[in-house]
């Protein structure tokens, strides 16, 4: 028996999802790598600690104006090739029409059913405009409400969840015990991130942890070598 379609496709929740391990996977592998850079160095818990932190405020403000700036200008800039799109359709509706009968003769229908589909399509402005803007321009007109401040905040709050697992142990710990604990944290994070992106890829939980854990560990301990070398020439 087939099961229901909606239930086969997560592509709708996919996009929170995608955004939310995103930003705790910056914030992590970012504030990771920044704490074994200084942690190479020598520097006391106390000064790890500040340099988390200062990173995980610098990160978080940085990711969440990119943020603010990727859904503001990707906006704007669909409003400006919708309004582009409406005016030409009003101004040569002729021309239109046979755009988006080409548009399905090259999809394969025959050139009268082709021609049917886009007169059907084109009985209202606003139909219209919808077709359009999603054969021609590749532009879904319902996604575009999303809240640039809404995208900004999460990503903020994200960025510091996902900085938490490297920085939180050099508040309660010293020296190489803050560094193993900080780092053991980390890898928990790094594979439980790389285990949930599967909910959406379909792929082992094992294989993407692992994966993830093995780039995160290994950007760690680039830094932390980093660390070492500018902490001997300094
Ligand atoms: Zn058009």
């Amino acid at each position: 028996m087939a099961r229901p379609h909606a239930e086969q496709h997560r592509a709708g929740s996919g996009n929170a999802l995608r955004a939310a391990v995103l930003g705790a996977n910056d914030g992590l592998v970012s504030d990771l790598s920044l704490v074994m850079g200084v942690a190479g160095a020598s520097l006391g818990s106390t000064q790890i600690l500040i340099t988390g932190l200062a990173g995980l405020v610098a990160g978080a403000f940085s990711m969440a104006m990119g943020e603010w700036i990727s859904v503001t200008s990707a906006r704007e800039l669909y409003a400006r090739e919708l309004r582009i799109e409406g005016r030409e359709l009003r101004d040569m509706p002729e021309a239109e029409h046979a755009e988006l009968a080409e548009i399905y003769r090259r999809k394969g229908l025959d050139a009268e059913l082709a021609d049917r589909v886009a007169t059907a399509l084109s009985a209202s402005p606003e139909t219209a405009l919808d077709t359009h803007a999603r054969e021609e321009l590749g532009i879904d007109p319902d996604e575009l409400g999303g809240s640039a401040l809404q995208a900004a905040v999460a990503s903020f709050g994200l960025f510091c969840i996902g900085a938490i697992p490297p920085v939180a142990p050099f508040a309660f710990l010293d020296g190489d015990t803050a560094v193993a604990v900080s780092l053991a944290l980390s890898c928990v994070a790094l594979f439980g991130i790389g285990a949930a992106i599967t909910r959406l890829t379909g792929r082992s939980p094992w294989y993407s942890g692992a994966r993830q854990l093995a780039f995160g560990v290994g950007a760690a301990v680039v830094s932390y070598a980093i660390g070492v070398l500018i902490g001997s020439i300094v």
